[in-house]
């Protein structure tokens, strides 16, 4: 599934060719996908809208529109936003679920192959039920506040830091890469954690999502970028689907654990 890394990437390929566009139409070729309103307001409450500008909150996607609304756009597991010019004669993209024409002969796509993406216009974005659930975002959260929020939770600091209401944008991959890097076992407590410890993995969790993004996101699975092109950043992976592998430190094995119905992958002799 997409995760921060992956959708601030597709926000930031967004944001350099959509803000000042208009939306000149747009179909629905599968209403399943469509969370709010129904299917054919949908697709009539859009046209004509100008797209303000892109945003990102969490693993959301909100397009701010000229009149106030929005159109959020959650990727969840298999779904893809490309951009394409519409030809002569060909404007049908096989795997396309929702098509938005826009002015100046581009065409957004959104594909999802599985169904499970969720897009919804709403007047204010931030009255959604999961937006108002959503934890702090990674970079705006101080080490102060961090440190309070790990106190206490008896939860492992892995399924903790998936969870959306303690920190937004962080899920599977990013979770495993983020211990390995600050060298903490995934099954801790998440209050076991010394000072310490605490300070690097809160520094592991800036780093690691930074160079993702800096690499445009890790392309496993369905996760392409605006162009439909790969994203980079699975070249860089330490530990995330390495089971077998030895780690790139100490030539230990990575190990793949069940986690909440998940799974883990860790170094158990680099990792404590
Ligand atoms: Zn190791």
């Amino acid at each position: 599934m997409p995760e921060l890394p992956e959708v601030e990437t597709i926000k930031e390929d967004l944001r350099k060719v959509i803000p000042g566009k208009r939306v000149i139409r747009v179909c629905v070729h599968n209403s399943r996908v469509v969370h709010e309103p129904a299917p054919a307001v949908f697709e009539k409450a859009l046209r004509g809208k100008k797209v303000k500008d892109v945003l990102r909150r969490g693993k959301l996607l909100i397009f701010e529109l000229s009149n106030g609304s929005a159109m959020t756009v959650h990727l969840k597991m298999t779904g893809q936003l490309v951009l394409r010019k519409t030809k002569n004669g060909s404007t049908e993209s096989p795997g396309s679920r929702v098509s938005f024409y826009l002015s100046g002969g581009t065409v957004l796509d959104f594909n999802d192959q599985r169904l499970f993406g969720e897009l919804r216009l709403v007047d204010d974005w931030r009255r959604i039920k999961f937006v108002r659930g959503l934890g702090p975002e990674p970079f705006d959260l101080s080490y102060a506040d961090f440190r309070k929020m790990l106190s206490g939770r008896n939860t492992g600091i892995k399924p903790l830091l998936m969870e959306q209401s303690f920190i937004s944008g962080i899920g599977n991959l990013y979770a495993s890469e983020i211990l390995f890097c600050a060298n903490i076992d995934p099954r801790r407590p998440a209050r076991s954690l010394s000072g310490q410890e605490s300070k690097a993995l809160y520094k592991s969790i800036k780093e690691v999502l930074k160079k993702a993004i800096k690499h445009g996101g890790s392309s496993i699975d369905d996760y392409v970028r605006l162009s439909g092109k790969p994203g980079n950043y699975v070249r860089f992976h330490r530990v995330y689907g390495r089971e077998g592998k030895p780690c790139f430190v100490c030539k230990g094995l990575v190990k793949r654990i069940p986690q909440g119905g998940r799974s883990t992958y860790f170094c158990p002799r680099c990792q404590k």
